[in-house]
């Protein structure tokens, strides 16, 4: 599995200046892929992440701004990598509120960038997979893609349609050697994870321990945050010959979650 068998290949991974999308990017480099990087921000740290990955891995790595929130813009990002055989489809933010209470501009930029974008960058990149005779599609859903929770209606909703558009991503391309699917984490461990660790302390009395196993990893059975690493694997996975036969489907990396 850790052999350089993407040597060649041009993996686009949306919003991958930090978490599961540096994560991804990290694990497709060490596969010998060359990685475009994304975000909408466009600092010099941004640069020298895709230049740190070209030098650890020795694989061509760039960062391109673009705006997922704007269908142009995530259309733009693709044509702009030259070639796409892999795209992660991974930018996503959240905003928690109850229904009457969700501001709709929020509930706008939560279906735009978690879900649309993906649209715009698989409709793209699909021309360009067969005219090279390959493809990856892997949009990054979550457990809330299987399961809701209160409080979440955008992101809930976001990502219950980006497995409805894997399905149909996988059966517009079942009869090309292209596959598409949905990897569905639970939590895991990324810096935004951890920043709501010290509020949740306080505001519960609770020492780390007692915040990470009683709150964050309430519903995940194995009481353990899924890595970036474990995320990034289970893509190069998906790009492996092995799960050639696997497309329209999800895989979880949720510690049980969804088995409950
Ligand atoms: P993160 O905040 O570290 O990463 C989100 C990325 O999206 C960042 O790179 C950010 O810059 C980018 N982004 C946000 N708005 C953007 C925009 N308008 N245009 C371009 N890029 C934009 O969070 P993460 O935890 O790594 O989340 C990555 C993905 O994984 C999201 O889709 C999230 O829903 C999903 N996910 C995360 C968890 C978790 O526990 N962390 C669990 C399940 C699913």
């Amino acid at each position: 599995m850790f052999e350089k068998f993407l040597v060649g290949k041009t993996a686009v991974i949306t919003g991958s200046n930090s978490g599961i999308g540096l994560g991804v990017a990290s694990r497709l480099a060490r596969a010998g892929a060359n990685v475009v990087l994304n975000s909408f921000t466009d600092r010099d740290e941004d640069h020298e992440l895709a230049a740190k990955l070209a030098a650890e891995h020795g694989v061509e790595a760039r960062y391109i701004k673009a705006d997922m929130s704007k269908a142009d813009e995530c259309r733009a990002l693709v044509e702009k990598a030259g070639r796409c055989d892999i795209i992660v489809n991974n930018a996503g933010i959240q905003h928690v509120a109850a229904i009457p209470d969700f501001p709709t501009e929020k509930w706008d930029a939560i279906m735009a960038i978690n879900l649309s974008s993906a649209f715009h960058t698989i409709a793209a990149a699909l021309p360009m997979m067969r005219e090279a005779g390959w493809g990856r599609v892997i949009n990054i859903a979550s457990a809330h893609g299987l399961t809701a929770s209160p409080y979440k209606s955008a992101y809930v909703a976001a990502k219950h349609g980006i497995v409805g558009l894997t399905k149909v991503t996988g059966l517009e391309t079942a009869r090309d050697p292209i596959t598409a699917n949905a990897i569905c984490p639970g939590y895991v461990h990324t810096p935004l994870v951890e920043a709501q660790i010290p509020d949740t302390m306080q505001k519960y009395g609770m020492d780390r321990e007692e915040v990470i196993e009683k709150v964050i990893l309430e519903r995940q059975p194995s009481k353990e945050f899924a890595t970036t690493d474990q995320l990034g694997d289970t893509a190069v996975f998906l790009c492996s010959d092995a799960a050639a036969q696997i497309t329209g489907t999800t895989i979880s990396v949720d510690g049980g979650w969804t088995a409950l």
